[in-house]
């Protein structure tokens, strides 16, 4: 049989790029490193940049620009835009236009535009490198960003832009630090690789490797790990479930420093409407969640009747909860705006919401504890 070559062709100057961003990060910097070695400098402004431009992608392309989480000032808009381009993610403009239609169309392969169904390699970068039919961008998906005179301005002076902080920038502090070529390396080409496949893991890693707490939708995983090198965005299922919400990582004790920074920006002025997804739909999801898991572990001839008993009674006492969580709402909506100034009545309803959110948060532990039972059961 005659041999098909079905790929699209090369993105030449993607390819180029990639190549030699990562020869020079991972190859010639510790090269460097290890005959020459770097300056005090060049790791205090590795560091620095790495950190803002970092937390700009999240805090600013992802949960600002592409899922409209918060309103910010200009000053931080101004910022985050700026620091972000350090990052070499294409203009907030293409980031977020390709990023709305990565959630809509997650996992379909004709649609995705790094869908983990096409392979490990297509969502980490493989997407980047060929012209693929999925990686165009559609502006239509962006009308609301096109009215922010800061996404423009940044997306018309992108590329050059992108010339004078990644090379001319750490060129130019070298010069003041005695140090031009560690600093380009270390600062330049080290710092913006790492950060580079820092940020990609979520679109590979973090569609590969942990938990679904909130959705089996799709590939999506919570990964406590992957949060730990992308500021807070590997509890990803939780973020396909609620994109809106300005947090990923829900719990205090989880690392989301992006969660973090936008709330201290509140608390500064520059960041306000934060959205948060109300507590008894995050219990939902998960209990909905871990029910689908039981249910199908539990579907298998060999499943134990007992168990199987335990788990009906439990369905039956969620849905049960879920009816009343809808009697207190039609309630509260049927009571209206006025009736909620009234101090008594809302402290009524808030008790009633907290009873419904507790007795969720304990089915919860017994589910998870019917899971260990039940071990060993498929994650
Ligand atoms: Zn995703
Ligand atoms: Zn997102």
């Amino acid at each position: 049989m005659e041999k098909t070559n079905s790929k699209p062709p090369l993105v030449v100057s993607n390819v180029v790029f990639f190549v030699a961003v990562n020869l020079l990060g991972f190859v010639a910097a510790p090269i460097y490193g290890l005959v020459v070695g770097f300056s005090g400098w060049a790791w205090l402004a590795a560091a620095l940049i790495w950190i803002a431009s970092g937390l700009s992608i999240t805090v600013g392309y992802h949960r600002l620009w592409s899922h409209r989480a918060f309103r910010a000032a200009w000053p931080l808009r101004l910022a985050l835009a700026f620091f972000g381009t350090f990052s070499l993610q294409n203009s907030i403009l293409v980031w977020a236009a390709r990023h709305r239609v990565h959630h809509r169309h997650v996992d379909d392969v004709d649609k995705d535009p790094h869908s983990i169904l096409s392979g490990f390699w297509h969502a980490h970068m493989g997407w980047m490198t060929r012209h693929w039919k999925t990686s165009d961008v559609n502006y239509a998906e962006v009308p609301d960003l096109e009215k922010d005179p800061i996404v423009m301005w940044q997306h018309k002076l992108y590329w050059p832009a992108v010339w004078v902080l990644n090379l001319g920038f750490p060129a130019a502090l070298g010069w003041l630090a005695g140090d031009v070529i560690g600093m380009i390396l270390l600062a330049g080409a080290f710092r913006l690789a790492l950060s580079q496949h820092f940020t990609f893991f979520i679109n590979s890693l973090a569609h590969t490797w942990g938990r679904r707490n909130y959705s089996l939708d799709n590939t999506a995983r919570d990964n406590g790990w992957i949060a730990l090198m992308t500021w807070g965005e590997g509890y990803h299922n939780f973020h396909h479930a609620f994109q809106a919400d300005y947090r990923n990582g829900l719990r205090w004790w989880q690392f989301d420093p992006s969660k973090w920074l936008i709330s201290f920006c509140a608390w500064l002025g520059m960041a306000r409407d934060l959205k948060r997804t109300p507590a008894f739909k995050i219990h939902r999801a998960r209990l909905q969640t871990r029910f689908n898991e039981l249910e199908q572990y539990l579907s298998r001839p060999d499943a134990s009747s007992t168990w199987r008993k335990v788990f009906e009674q439990e369905l039956q006492q969620f849905r049960e909860t879920i009816s009343q969580w809808q009697t207190v709402q039609a309630e509260r909506v049927q009571a209206g705006a006025d009736a909620m100034r009234d101090r008594w009545r809302r402290i009524e309803f808030r008790t009633r919401y907290k009873e419904l959110e507790y007795r969720m948060k304990m089915q919860a532990r017994r589910l998870a504890e019917l899971q260990r039972s039940l071990q060993p059961m498929p994650a």
